[in-house]
């Protein structure tokens, strides 16, 4: 079994969803199952309609609502087989009926908790896993799809959840493989349930996780991460174009690159397959031909001493002094008792 992740750009159209089905199917001996982002923009636009909904802009959200209906719809409906489009359609209707009652509860509130940027953020992967594996079998893949909200167990840290990895490695080894030996299971990333079952978000760019965690779970030979680039680059290309692709990096390398802002990867990515040692790999879905971006357990020799670039903007810095420091101890262990207290992560540290 491998993993392919394929991203928001990897599945924004009936097109791109359609070079998804070509390269899944020069796959399917290797049992490929399939991790896909929200089409397009679809994550930053449902976060756009909630924050207006709590703004009570109605003129906003139910236009917003209805573009991203009739874009799913637009897009679903090119790859859907003409005996499934009723059955699309009810699957539609029902996702942005239930979306909408969401929407309007918010606005009655006026106030957006972690808890219901959730529930409003999951219906992205909710919508693209379902038409993705509809566009698989029109074009001949047998495909299952599968809510990850039933396997993906997370705490109830809502945007910033973490997998409970126990349960959920038990729960992806005893539903995946099984479905796997006949069909291609397409699963929607970013998303899981606290074990109450309340829909949970594992962060931003979290699709990378998911398929990382999936691939721990099912003990899979190798982690695809299909996107819009030719792999880990020696630069943001959005920052500086030209860059050239890293052929092959460490896991501690690619997951410090990550937190530091390559945002191709998303940082926690490479936890679950160190321990499990599976290999990395970052593909280019609309250049399949290239070889990408392989991370690997251990750094290969490399004549440059740097292999990449990244930067990361937002970072609060903090300076604290003391008069009393001469001789002094204890004084960073109670600073880091704050940091530990309020649950906030220290990127660098410098003392002198
Ligand atoms: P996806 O939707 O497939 O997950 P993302 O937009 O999250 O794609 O990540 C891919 C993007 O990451 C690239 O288009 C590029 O702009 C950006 N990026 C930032 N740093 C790097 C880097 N070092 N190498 C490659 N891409 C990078
Ligand atoms: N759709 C989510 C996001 O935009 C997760 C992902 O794409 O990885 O953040
Ligand atoms: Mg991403």
């Amino acid at each position: 079994m491998i993993v392919m992740k394929f991203g928001g750009t990897s599945v924004e159209s009936a097109a791109a969803i359609e070079s998804v089905a070509a390269i899944v199917k020069t796959r399917l001996d290797r049992k490929p199952v399939v991790v896909v982002s929200a089409m397009g923009k679809t994550t930053n636009k449902l976060l756009a309609i909630a924050q207006a909904a709590i703004a009570g802009r109605r003129d906003e959200y139910l236009p917003q609502l209805h573009d991203l209906r009739g874009y799913h719809s637009r897009e679903a409906r090119q790859v859907a087989p003409l005996s499934e489009r009723a059955e699309l359609d009810r699957v539609l209707d029902d996702h942005f009926q239930e979306l909408t009652e969401l929407v309007k509860g918010l606005a009655v509130l006026g106030e957006l908790t972690p808890r219901s940027i959730d529930a409003i953020s999951s219906y992205g992967e909710r919508l693209s896993s379902y038409i993705v594996a509809l566009a698989f079998r029109h074009s001949g893949i047998p495909a299952a799809h599968v809510d990850s909200r039933r396997l993906i167990v997370t705490d109830n840290r809502h945007t910033q959840a973490a997998p409970l990895f126990d349960l959920t490695y038990a729960r992806l080894a005893r539903e995946i493989p099984p479905l796997a030996e006949r069909q291609v299971v397409v699963m929607g990333g970013f998303i899981g349930a606290t074990a109450d079952g309340v829909p949970s978000t594992l962060g931003r760019g979290g699709s990378d996780y998911t398929a990382s965690i999936a691939g721990a779970g099912i003990g899979a030979e190798e982690i695809q991460i299909w996107t819009d680039v030719d792999g880990m680059l020696t630069a943001d290309p959005t920052i500086l174009p030209g860059g050239r692709r890293v052929k092959t990096i460490s896991f501690s390398e690619a997951a410090e690159l990550a937190y530091f802002g390559a945002k191709v990867l998303h940082p926690a990515t490479v936890l679950p397959a160190i321990e499990r040692n599976i290999p990395v790999l970052i593909l280019n879905s609309r250049r399949p031909e290239v070889a990408g971006t392989r991370i690997v357990a251990e750094a290969v020799h490399c004549s440059n001493i740097v292999k990449s670039i990244a930067c990361k903007r937002n970072i609060t810095l903090v300076n604290i002094t003391s008069t009393r420091m001469l001789m002094a101890y204890g004084f960073l262990k109670r600073i880091f008792e704050l940091f530990d207290r309020f649950e906030t992560s220290v990127d660098i540290v410098s003392t002198s």
